[in-house]
């Protein structure tokens, strides 16, 4: 599923920060308990009128020393390639400058519709300043205060109004992956070794969307698409080296794909930037197979496979659902297992447990370790529904959805787990009050 997308430009400090938070308002929700992840999003989804969409504040793509009018222009050119509209964000506080013309300049080369706000607009006196806008020649400029939120839904209902009827995707029965990992652990070689092992179907399908080339492929009696992300197209701009901007282009990935394989690098170990990247995958609630990649430069014994696993285990422990495998694209040690598993996770993303069935085992993990007391008040555990695969979601209809803590809610997963095939899958578990 690819969903159509906004970008917010403009110049610094004229809010696009804000105006990105409130877009995304309380959709921006982060595991407490997952290491890694950063707060400082520039990505993320969001719904406006039944509609959903993902939004990028471009603003927040740091191109480094790059001079400032330089930053200004690569960033809307970023807008320019990733978005179906863009927001053309301006601030009444200094009327229009240099720099706003700048951003309207590029943006009149683009074939995409423009939807222009003027921030700032506190209180009602200030409105008729932003009539000097129209010079940006971008019509009616909209007015908008970030910091009261007021204006926001006019300029949404525009911006949803502009969208494309319809985002062109490949929604077939193929299995959608990817491989997402920092720089140089080895992706584009992983993606190559595969194509090269596999009977490829259709190749760089120009249309399908605008930030990746899929490729599609046959193995073990099934089809998949492998969405690949920065790896292939290095084209060399500034911003594609940029780490925001990897990360930016990973997480649309994530979005897109059932299962993510997460690379890490066994020559050079677990880094920070692994953690966040494997963080975003485990939030979305993909499908996830830990890859180990050059597993051909370790001197090995008995031990070393183990020991790694160990490691990846301490580092990751977020994703102990998640299946390991070491693997080279240089030597392509074990890829041919890779679509297997691939097959496997994405069955069990997608896996339903009848209520019956269900209930059998609550009942008996209940039996096993009884509900706990929180205050004197025990909690009770009526009944579990599935309502949703991809990932598996279950509700449970309990007295107090409050008494059921991390531990116990952490402990009927783990009965879940063990009774079901869930791996390499994230579980999900809400607690309802019973009616
Ligand atoms: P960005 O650089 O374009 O992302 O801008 P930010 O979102 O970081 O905002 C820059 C500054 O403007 C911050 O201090 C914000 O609190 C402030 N700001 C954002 N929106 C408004 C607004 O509607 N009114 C006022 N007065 N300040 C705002
Ligand atoms: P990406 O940035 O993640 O796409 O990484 P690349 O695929 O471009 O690989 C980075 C470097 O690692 C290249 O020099 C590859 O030849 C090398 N490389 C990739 N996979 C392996 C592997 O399995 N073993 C070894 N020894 N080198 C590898």
């Amino acid at each position: 599923m690819s969903l159509p997308t906004l970008a917010i430009v403009g110049r610094p400090n004229v809010g696009k920060s804000t105006i990105f938070n409130r877009i995304l308002g309380e959709r921006i929700s982060i595991v407490e308990d997952t290491p890694g992840v950063t707060r400082d999003r520039i990505y993320g989804n969001s719904e406006w009128l039944g509609k959903s969409f993902s939004v990028i504040d471009t603003g927040g793509i740091d191109l480094g020393d790059e001079p400032f009018m330089s930053q200004i222009t690569q960033q809307a050119e970023i807008a320019i390639e990733e978005a179906d509209v863009i927001l053309f964000l301006t601030s009444i506080e200094n009327g229009v400058t240099d720099a706003d013309e700048r951003v309207a300049q590029i943006l009149y080369r683009a074939d995409k519709p423009v939807v222009l706000a003027v921030n700032k607009v506190d209180n009602p006196e200030r409105r008729q300043d932003i009539y000097d806008f129209y010079s940006l020649g971008f019509g009616e400029p909209l007015p908008l205060s970030g910091t009261h939120g007021i204006g926001l839904g006019d300029i949404l209902d525009a911006i949803v109004a502009a969208f494309p009827d319809e985002v062109k995707d490949d929604d077939d029965d193929s299995i959608k992956f990817s491989f997402i990992g920092r720089p140089n652990v080895g992706k584009s070689s992983l993606v190559n070794a595969i194509l090269g092992e596999n009977r490829v179907i259709v190749s760089n399908i120009e249309g399908t969307t605008r930030d990746a080339i899929d490729t599609k492929f046959e193995a073990d009696g099934e089809t998949f698409t492998m969405i690949d992300t920065a790896g292939i197209r290095k084209r060399g701009k500034v911003y594609e080296n940029t780490e925001k901007y990897a990360v930016m282009r990973a997480l649309r990935a994530i979005d897109r794909s059932d299962v993510v394989l997460v690379v890490l690098n066994a020559e050079e170990g677990i880094r920070e930037q692994d953690k966040k990247v494997a963080g975003y995958a485990h939030e979305a609630g993909r499908g996830i197979i830990i890859v180990v990649n050059k597993w051909d430069t370790l001197d090995k014994d008995n031990h070393t496979m183990s020991d790694f696993e160990n490691i990846v285990r301490a580092e990751f422990q977020y994703l102990d659902y998640a299946p390991i495998v070491f693997v080279s694209a240089l030597t392509k040690q074990r890829l041919k297992n890779l679509p297997q598993m691939i097959i496997q996770v994405a069955e069990n993303q997608t896996r339903r447990i009848q209520s019956s069935v269900l209930n059998d085992v609550l009942m008996d993990a209940i039996a096993v370790t009884p509900t706990p007391t929180v205050n004197g008040k025990r909690l009770r555990v009526y009944y579990m529904t599935q309502v949703a695969v991809k990932p598996p979601t279950f509700v449970v209809f309990v007295n107090d959805p409050d008494l059921l803590h991390f531990s116990y809610e952490r402990f009927l997963i783990n009965q879940l787990r063990r009774t079901f095939d869930f791996e390499g899958t994230p579980v999900h578990l809400i607690a309802r009050h019973r009616k």
